[in-house]
């Protein structure tokens, strides 16, 4: 007799668990060790947010608001998406939630029926295939690498529709390259999409961390997909918000409804007090934390540029680098062999006390995600540990 469930039997096991286990054991014996694991912002929240949270808290605004979030808040990121987006949603079109990977999860309960099939180009961020699974659905990988930028071509996703197909999902700026979707590329894919009648799912979160590249939400493109497009975002990146746990989706009408009504079942609404604080948000965005990311990026792609054996395609958002290591798969690091990137994560860290996730996590298993999400100094600091360790590889 089984005591879980099938739905969470099908959960893969983190692949990042182990080099997560050592991580915190080293830094427990006081080791040096540079966490490049981070998934957010090592920035506190600005201020002024910061502030509006205790304010709402002392002037009792400790209760439910509905279970779609406030409408005052939900009017403020219809405005949002208008001015800085160029998409027209009424305040009912939008949903907060207890943050993007929440909302996401109500996407594809709402959207996905068991036999579906949602594509989903790799390297994706990691729970994505465990979120379209828990749904009943079927995430269908279709594997981008540097040849086009990590990004899916017009063709690969022609060629991934089926009748089965439910969504498409994309993430731009990604996580865990650092793409970001040109104008060009989102308008060859939008066309392809307007002969298929399925969903488009797009996670925005990172949206304001771009450096040098623009951001381009695909509906405000193609207007043409506005009625079976789901936008995702969030507060956790961009304002350094990850621990106030609040995200949104602006979708069609019936779409918000639906979710809604689940999320009133499940949740409830996300926090009151959050939402008080990210009435302010919009205008306490600190563009001095994109430019410090735009600096440790620069070092690090400029260092991990100068490394035999290692190829990297400067990212143009988030706050990633995924460097292709597969070039030193075969190596030796004082005898102990490298033949994947579990084995360079790990020897990485045990060798040098630089702690990364091997790309298999996401999809993509000749690389190893860097966050760049510490300080200047230990990205510099960073750089030197990987020459070094590059160099001993024999
Ligand atoms: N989407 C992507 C691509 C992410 O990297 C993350 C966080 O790591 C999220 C969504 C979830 O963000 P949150 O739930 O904190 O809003």
């Amino acid at each position: 007799e089984q005591r879980l469930s099938s739905r969470v039997r099908k959960i893969a096991p983190s692949a990042t668990l182990t080099m997560d286990a050592k991580t915190k054991a080293l830094i427990a014996e006081g080791q040096p060790v540079i966490n490049m694991t981070a998934g957010e912002p090592d920035f506190d929240t600005p201020t002024p947010i910061a502030y509006a949270g205790v304010k709402a808290i002392t002037q009792g605004f400790t209760r439910y608001t509905p279970a779609a979030g406030s409408l005052d808040l939900r009017r403020a990121i219809a405005g949002k998406l208008m001015k800085e987006n160029h998409l027209s949603y009424a305040p009912e079109q939008i949903v907060l939630s207890s943050g993007a990977k929440h909302s996401l999860f109500n996407i594809f309960a709402t959207i996905c029926d068991p036999g579906d099939e949602v594509i989903l180009p790799a390297p994706y961020w990691v729970s994505y295939p465990e979120q379209i699974r828990l749904a009943g659905a079927e995430p269908v990988i279709v594997a981008c690498d540097e040849s086009t930028g990590f990004k899916m071509t017009p063709q690969q996703l022609e060629a991934a529709i089926t009748p089965k197909t439910k969504a498409l999902l994309l993430n731009s700026p990604s996580n865990p390259t650092g793409a970001v979707y040109s104008e060009a590329e989102l308008r060859g894919l939008g066309e392809v999409l307007q002969r298929h009648d399925i969903y488009v799912v797009t996670d925005e979160i990172y949206e304001k961390l771009v450096y040098g590249a623009e951001h381009h939400s695909l509906p405000a493109l193609c207007p043409e997909l506005m009625d079976r497009t789901l936008v995702v975002n969030g507060f956790s990146k961009a304002f350094a918000m990850t621990g106030w746990r609040l995200g949104y989706v602006a979708a069609p009408l019936d779409l918000a409804k639906a979710m809604t009504s689940l999320q009133s079942h499940s949740t409830g609404s996300p926090s009151t007090i959050s939402q008080k604080a990210a009435l302010v948000a919009f205008d306490a965005f600190d563009i001095a934390m994109v430019q410090e990311f735009e600096r440790r990026r620069n070092r690090l792609v400029e260092g991990l540029q100068s490394l035999p054996g290692v190829s990297i395609l400067a990212p143009e958002g988030a706050f990633y680098v995924f460097p292709n290591v597969s070039g030193l798969f075969g190596t030796t690091y004082r005898g102990k062999p490298i033949q994947n990137a579990d084995d360079f994560s790990q020897t990485l860290l045990e060798a040098e006390l630089i702690s990364s996730v091997p790309g298999d996590a996401f999809g993509s298993p000749g690389y190893i995600r860097l966050s760049y999400a510490v300080s200047y100094e230990q990205v510099e600091e960073a750089v030197v540990r990987l020459e070094r360790f590059v160099k001993a590889l024999q």
